[in-house]
């Protein structure tokens, strides 16, 4: 994206609120800054006074600590944006970034969504429906129901069909709920109707379908990123296999072990379903690769991630002034040929956890914070010395980036900046990186989605 694109003046948003809270928060007010774009911050009771708020031009209080009553309520997110005298809004991640209906509200109150359209985002969403457009676009997904199942006698016939062990997701599923494993047909049943229940609890919506259960794959995702003028292109690959119950500790870029044609054919397959999704923004498609070498899609993430700093490394484009360059209508001014992926990237999530007490979360006062430094070394957190992790939300409290030509040097970047961050007060998962780097399957990048689960239960 060009910084002198000749219509960029004229389109850039005055001033954008940050529907979102923690590093998040900060990330994108640090990206509206670069941009000359004023900030408008919301906070819940639970984040007054936290020290990132001050970086926002304004900070408004949308309700109690509860998300369901604050960052979750669509009306008092509206109802600041107006107050802040907003033009757009960038929601971050979880919270209210993959609702459509927000979207659809911010269209009709003529404040821009920084992120796909809502109908894009609702086909997207539902991941029947996003297995469905990823057929159309010639995308393997993995063997299983066409849709969601509606009687035994189906699940059966597909679980058999398919092959057991087999997977049952919830449609609407996100952060690994509404997911059960089934090894046979007495387990099966069972196993749907806990996971419906648990679909419906979680997410309004019990509908299940089945998927074939992958044994030991890696997770390697794809960063897609269009404008509203045509142009998709993909921030090539992540890999995001060194998880604990589904929940990703350690990102990197490049996927170590991916064969070139395999990497080139995910990285092609990514843009055509974002494609033929009518999808614009920043966005990730998530596949599983097995033993072999196969991949297939398992579902689109419509926002913006988590570990989306090892792509911007890698590529050196900053995503989320991207994605408000896109939202204000500018065009991207790169062709893929341009998006050269150099060195590796790894990322670890500090979260606030006990990862000795069974990763317990921790909660409390950081007493004191220093951060690490030094070539190729990134950090991004919203927190500082004094700052009271909340309760009430995630436990991530930063993010440890690290950038070198190789994945041998990026682990020594990474171990030395563990190492030289110093969070007193709570405990974090620090150790557990430190662990983890010093594995030889990760060194060796023997990586598969459960050697974590493995390593720490052996
Ligand atoms: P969610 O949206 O709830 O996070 P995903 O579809 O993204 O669910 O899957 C989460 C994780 O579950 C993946 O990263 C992978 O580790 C595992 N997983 C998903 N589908 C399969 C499958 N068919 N076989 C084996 N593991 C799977």
């Amino acid at each position: 994206m060009a910084a002198d694109s000749p219509n960029r003046a004229e389109r850039m948003f005055k001033r954008v609120l940050i529907a979102n809270r923690g590093e998040i928060a900060l990330r994108v007010i640090r990206a509206c800054r670069e941009l000359g774009v004023e900030t408008v911050a919301i906070f819940s009771e639970a984040d007054r006074g936290a020290p990132y708020l001050e970086m926002a031009d304004e900070a408004i209080c949308v309700g109690p600590a509860k998300a369901a009553d604050s960052y979750l309520r669509i009306d008092r997110v509206i109802s600041a944006a107006e107050i802040g005298n907003v033009q757009a809004i960038h929601p971050g991640y979880g919270f209210l970034s993959e609702n459509a209906h927000f979207a659809e509200v911010c269209r009709s109150c003529n404040i821009g969504f920084i992120g796909p359209t809502p109908e894009a985002m609702a086909k997207v969403g539902d991941k029947t429906s996003a297995r469905n457009l990823a057929r159309e676009a010639g995308v393997p997904c993995v063997p299983g129901s066409n849709g969601i199942i509606g009687s035994e006698d189906e699940a059966i016939r597909v679980a058999r069909e398919v092959g057991f062990p087999v997977l049952l997701k919830a449609t609407a599923g996100g952060g690994g709920k509404g997911m059960r494993v089934a090894v046979d047909d007495a387990a099966l049943i069972p196993a749907w109707q806990q996971a419906s229940a648990e679909a419906q609890a979680a997410f309004g919506n019990p509908g299940i379908y089945i998927e074939r259960y992958v044994d030991r794959p890696r997770h390697v995702e794809v960063q897609i990123l269009g404008d509203q003028h045509g142009t998709m292109l993909h921030l090539w690959e992540r890999d995001c296999s060194t998880q604990r119950r589904h929940q990703k500790l350690i990102e990197e870029s490049p996927s170590p072990r991916l064969a070139p044609a395999t990497r080139k054919a995910m990285c092609e397959a990514a843009v055509r379903l974002a494609k033929v999704a009518g999808y614009h923004s920043a966005g990730t498609v998530e596949f599983i690769v097995d033993q072999q070498g196969n991949f297939y899609f398992i579902e689109i993430n419509a926002r913006i991630q988590v570990e989306h700093p090892v792509s911007e490394m890698v590529t050196g484009i900053d995503l989320v002034k991207a994605q408000i360059r896109i939202a204000a209508g500018e065009k991207l001014g790169l062709e893929q040929k341009d998006v050269v992926a150099r060195g590796h990237a790894i990322e670890c999530r500090i979260n606030a956890e006990d990862p000795a007490a069974n990763f317990r979360p921790c909660p409390g006062r950081i007493e004191q914070i220093i951060a690490p430094g030094g070539f190729g070394v990134r950090f991004d957190s919203h927190a500082a010395a004094g700052y009271v992790v909340p309760p009430h939300y995630d436990s991530l409290v930063g993010k440890l980036i690290v950038h070198q030509p190789t994945r041998t040097e990026a682990i020594a970047t990474m171990i030395r900046a563990l190492r030289e961050l110093r969070i007193q007060g709570i405990k974090t998962t620090v150790p557990l990186h430190l662990d983890i780097l010093s594995h030889s399957a990760f060194r060796d990048a023997e990586i598969d989605t459960k050697f974590v689960e493995r390593w720490l239960a052996g």
